[in-house]
C-alpha cells in the first residue's frame, strides 16, 4: 500500500483509483467515504479497535463501489472484520504514525 509523505493521511489504490484515508472528528459517524473525492475519513476509536477495523472495511467497500447497498456493505464489513479479528489481526500503529 503506497503511503503519502504527510503524517495525517494514507494514500493508497482502491479499485484502481487513488484514495486517501485520514482520521477526523465526524461526531456521530464512525467513518465516511466520499467517492467523488476518493477520500475516506475515520473517527478515532481507541476504545473499540474491533469497531474501528470494521469501519475501515466498511468504508473501503463503499470506496470500491458506491452503488453497493448500505445493508450489504454493513453486513459484509461485519463478516470480514469478524474473520480478521478471530485470526488475530490487530492495529499496531496509532493514527499519528500513519505516513
Ligand atoms: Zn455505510
Amino acid at each position: 500500500m503506497a503511503r503519502s509523505k504527510r503524517s495525517d493521511q494514507l494514500l493508497f489504490r482502491l479499485g484502481g483509483e487513488e484514495f486517501s484515508l485520514k482520521f477526523a472528528s465526524l461526531r456521530k459517524l464512525h467513518g465516511d467515504c466520499d467517492h467523488t473525492l476518493h477520500e475516506i475519513r475515520l473517527t478515532r476509536n481507541r476504545r473499540d479497535p474491533r469497531c474501528e477495523l470494521e469501519t475501515v472495511i466498511h468504508e473501503l467497500l463503499h470506496g470500491l463501489d458506491p452503488k453497493w447497498r448500505e445493508w450489504w456493505v454493513g453486513r459484509s464489513a461485519e463478516e470480514i472484520a469478524d474473520v480478521l479479528w478471530r485470526l488475530g489481526y490487530r492495529k499496531s500503529k496509532d493514527e499519528a504514525e500513519i505516513q
